[in-house]
């Protein structure tokens, strides 16, 4: 079987190693149009406050690793068209710009996302820039090294954390931010007030409100709103993502967005074809319906699931909850499934509850509290979404315990009742988990359990 992986980074890397583990005698080719393999752009802002040295610590395999497993790499090689009765995919090589024709039977597709470029006056100006991959973060590094004035556009995870890590690296940052509050995919008002503080705290100049209308190019950059101008050196375009599907569009079904719709194993509309990753749709277990997710966690889950099902293997995807955590100057804030926000913008009939406590006995660690956000259905009482806080434990696995319990559909009793370990080096004897769930009970009433 000749297997043919577009894109390698995160999808890609999982599927051709899937591929290539569940049925070795595959012929994989992977086209990528740059050098590199699978770099981790959520490690920029590491890199920039200086958590590591050097961004090549940011990949975590390489095109030689890929060819030792077996996959012929075919890097600086750009997929420029499908012939679909022919099943052949057209490849020019970016160095030589010689034309390549490839056979497939199956096509694994995981060409991810671009960043969200806004159409407005000034926006293609030197200064304006964005980070995506190794390419472009490489440019934003050698900016911002000269540039003291940085006006980040866009408060969602990564315009935030870069924020964040802009200015611990000593520069003056500016955060414009279009919605009344920061994060608001992942945190309801409260709990983004407290990153804002953390922000602010730390230097950033934040304006919430703040729609940005255009770019003027003059001996400064001036960052436009409807009454403002902001002198800048530099603008970091963090307004999000969109598919990059270009190459099956009108072939395949796409969603409003232009991600790729698949099946519950991976497979779009043309049966040869699979998708996973930015360049795809999630299936959004909280929600029961596809959504746009695009996260690496959610990549590599696809890219692996796009790998068995070519491989000839049979397994269903389980879908997500769009779990992500971020850090600012060692705040850790993490969050899965929907904030009361957003379950209320999809008419959704929620409740929510705010948990504060001590994770450990506050003799032991007298500064670890930790604040759990639970938001769930009001008549199942069933979990919906999850939201925590804490400055010096590690919340990141209860969010993870969260999101599991999520995708096992549990509710308010569920987790109130679960089996959870007790170490007082760790956490108390009732869990922090069980005790955020039992504060909403107590607020709501208990539900008995189903005859
Ligand atoms: C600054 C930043 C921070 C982030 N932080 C996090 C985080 O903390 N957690 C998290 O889960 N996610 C994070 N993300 C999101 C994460 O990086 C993406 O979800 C992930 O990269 C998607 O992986 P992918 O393989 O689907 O697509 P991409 O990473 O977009 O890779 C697609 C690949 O396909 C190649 N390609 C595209 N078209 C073609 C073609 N025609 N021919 C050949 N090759 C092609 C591209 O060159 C690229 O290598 C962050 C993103 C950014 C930018």
């Amino acid at each position: 079987m000749q297997v043919i992986v577009i894109g390698a980074t995160h999808a890609g890397v999982a599927a051709i190693k899937t591929v290539l583990k569940y049925n070795p005698t595959a012929e994989v080719t992977v086209i990528e149009r740059h050098a590199e393999v699978s770099f981790v752009a959520g490690g920029v802002p590491l890199y920039l406050e200086g958590g590591i040295s050097s961004l090549n610590q940011l990949m975590y395999t390489s095109v030689a690793d890929l060819t030792a497993l077996g996959a012929k790499m075919l890097m600086q090689h750009d997929a420029i068209r499908i012939d679909y009765d022919r099943q052949e995919v057209l490849v020019q090589n970016l160095q030589s710009d010689e034309i390549l024709s490839l056979h497939y039977d199956k096509i694994i597709l995981a060409t991810g996302s671009a960043v969200v470029v806004p159409s407005m006056r000034g926006v293609d100006a030197q200064r304006v820039m964005m980070v995506k991959d190794y390419q472009t973060t490489m440019q934003v590094v050698k900016a911002t090294k000269a540039n003291e004035r940085i006006t980040i556009i866009g408060g969602g995870y990564v315009g935030t954390e870069l924020a964040a890590a802009l200015a611990a690296s000593g520069h003056k940052v500016t955060l414009l931010q279009r919605n009344s509050h920061l994060l608001p995919l992942y945190y309801d008002t409260d709990i983004a007030l407290e990153v804002q503080n953390l922000l602010v705290a730390n230097g950033v100049d934040i304006h919430l409100n703040a729609a940005v209308t255009g770019f003027k190019n003059g001996v400064d950059l001036q960052v436009c709103t409807a009454d403002h101008e902001y002198p800048s050196d530099l603008a970091l375009i963090c307004t999000g993502f969109v598919p990059v599907s270009n190459l099956v569009a009108g072939h395949v079904d796409l969603d409003r967005r232009g991600a790729v719709v698949t099946n519950d194993y991976g497979q779009s509309s043309d049966p040869n074809i699979y998708a996973a990753g930015d360049v795809r749709a999630a299936h959004s277990t909280v929600l029961g319906k596809e959504i746009y997710l695009p996260l690496a966690s959610n990549a590599v889950r696809q890219g692996q699931l796009a790998g068995l099902n070519v491989a000839g293997r049979h397994i269903r995807d389980r879908g997500s909850q769009g779990s992500t955590a971020s850090s600012f100057f060692g705040h850790i804030f993490a969050s899965t499934g929907l904030t009361q926000e957003e379950a209320e913008r999809y008419g959704l009939d929620v409740r929510a509850t705010t948990y504060t406590d001590w994770c450990r006995m506050p003799s032991i660690q007298p500064n670890g509290k930790i604040t759990v956000r639970l938001v769930f259905a009001t008549a199942t009482h069933r979990i919906l979404g999850g939201q925590l806080q804490s400055m010096q434990e590690d919340i990141v696995q209860a969010t993870n315990a969260l999101s599991v319990a999520m995708e096992n559909k549990n509710t308010l009793e569920d987790l109130a009742a679960v089996d959870m370990l007790f170490h007082p080096e760790y956490n108390r004897p009732l869990n922090y988990l069980n005790a955020a769930a039992q504060q909403a009970i107590d607020e709501v009433g208990l539900l008995d359990d189903p005859e």
